[in-house]
């Protein structure tokens, strides 16, 4: 059966088609730049990488031209092949607590969730309405980043202020990267066959940590926004709140001044005044760069500490999983975060550390908690859920 999953960004829209059940990739690519000069597009087929300049207008031209592609490669003589079309939605909050069938009624629950995420709802509303007009056969399935993290006790969820901002304004911590965080679980669900107690650290240029219990969320790092949590390439992550309040005075900003700042400016880029990227850090360090240094350590610091907080919070853990640009990635990230555990007993194996972008048990036979480098696959994920929903 023939499933498209579908990620659509404001300017982008990130696409891959699956042979399924068998998880078999037939093409996959990225239109970008959709509505801005120099738009274009690029697949990958057979192994060749294939970049195209195009004029994307708007999101609905995007699908026509992928779907014309879809046909010309031969990917499917007719659009009616296509059996399901999976849409990646950043924010369900409480609304959705797994993936579901496109209706009206969800679009309208999506477009009333936009206030939480007003980034990435609206585009995937564009995206939705324009494959639902275009492939009219297909079942459209709803993938929500935040519904993984739906099955937190309230006292996960709610922050210490005044409670009617939980109940009027649905100010709680809602989570993100849900997908990825759903499919390591389910690879290490494969790889031990049974439920395991498992912290999570999906490290890349956003960065998330979830502590996971009989395959089901327990607590997860990022909150209200995906601004909370560990240190990333450009947001804070966890401050104390009273900050906010002191610099919006004294350096006179408005609420789009210091919600730039904390998202934008801060981070590995706040603390080295420009370095984003964890390799450009590593570089750094290798060259003495005191402030690549500093925030390299300072990133590691919060990762051990969130990792340490979930250790408790699940009594204990059986595996500790590495994911995304950095954690399938940087060899030294995960030395560093692993030496530091070493008080819970984590040992690490330097010759398998040294992997990159493949499952690998990254601990010595003596650590008392497995550690792997698992890459993330939320791709797939959506294609699974959608499969499941449509046959
Ligand atoms: P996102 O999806 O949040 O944009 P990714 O999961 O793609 O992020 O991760 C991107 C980040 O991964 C990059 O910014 C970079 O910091 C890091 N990264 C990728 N490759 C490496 C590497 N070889 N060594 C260290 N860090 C890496």
């Amino acid at each position: 059966m023939k499933i498209l999953a579908v990620n659509c960004g404001s300017s982008s829209l990130k696409f891959q088609m699956y042979e399924m059940p068998e998880e078999k990739v037939l093409i996959s690519g990225v239109f970008e730049r959709i509505g801005i000069d120099n738009s274009f597009y690029s697949y990958k087929l057979n192994g060749e990488k294939i970049k195209k300049q195009a004029y994307l207008k708007d999101h609905k031209e995007a699908v026509k031209i992928l779907l014309d592609e879809l046909i010309s490669n031969k990917i499917v003589e007719s659009l009616s092949e296509i059996k399901g079309i999976g849409h990646r939605v950043v924010q369900g909050a409480d609304k959705f607590d797994k993936s579901v069938l496109i209706t009206d009624d969800v679009i309208k629950t999506i477009d009333e969730l936009s206030a939480l995420a007003p980034l990435h709802n609206p585009a995937a509303i564009v995206g939705i309405n324009a494959f639902m007009k275009a492939v009219k056969d297909a079942k459209h399935v709803a993938v929500f980043d935040t519904a993984f993290h739906q099955t937190m006790a309230k006292e996960a969820y709610i922050y210490a202020l005044p409670y009617y901002l939980y109940k009027d304004y649905g100010i709680r911590k809602y989570g993100a990267h849900g997908t990825s965080h759903k499919y390591i679980t389910k690879v290490m669900h494969d790889y031990y066959k049974e439920n395991k107690k498992l912290i999570i650290c999906h490290l890349g240029s956003g960065g998330s940590i979830t502590a996971v219990k009989d395959g089901r969320v327990v607590d997860t790092s990022m909150g209200f926004t995906p601004n909370a949590g560990i240190v990333m390439g450009t947001r804070c992550g966890d401050i104390d709140a009273s900050i906010i309040p002191y610099i919006m005075d004294k350096l006179n900003m408005n609420t789009n001044d210091i919600d730039k700042l904390i998202n934008k400016e801060s981070g590995l880029k706040g603390i080295t005044g420009g370095i984003t990227d964890s390799r450009d850090i590593e570089t750094g360090i290798e060259a003495n760069d005191e402030m690549c240094d500093l925030a390299q350590k300072i990133f590691v610091r919060s990762v051990v500490n969130y990792i340490a907080k979930y250790y408790v919070l699940l009594s204990g853990a059986d595996a500790i999983c590495f994911t995304a640009g950095i954690g399938e990635n940087s060899s030294l990230t995960r030395e560093q975060i692993m030496d530091n555990l070493k008080v819970l007993g984590v040992s690490l194996d330097k010759e398998a550390n040294k992997a990159r972008g493949t499952f690998t048990k990254i601990s010595s036979n003596s650590s008392k908690i497995d550690c792997f480098l698992v890459p993330t696959d939320e791709e797939v994920m959506i294609a699974l859920d959608t499969y499941n929903l449509v046959k």
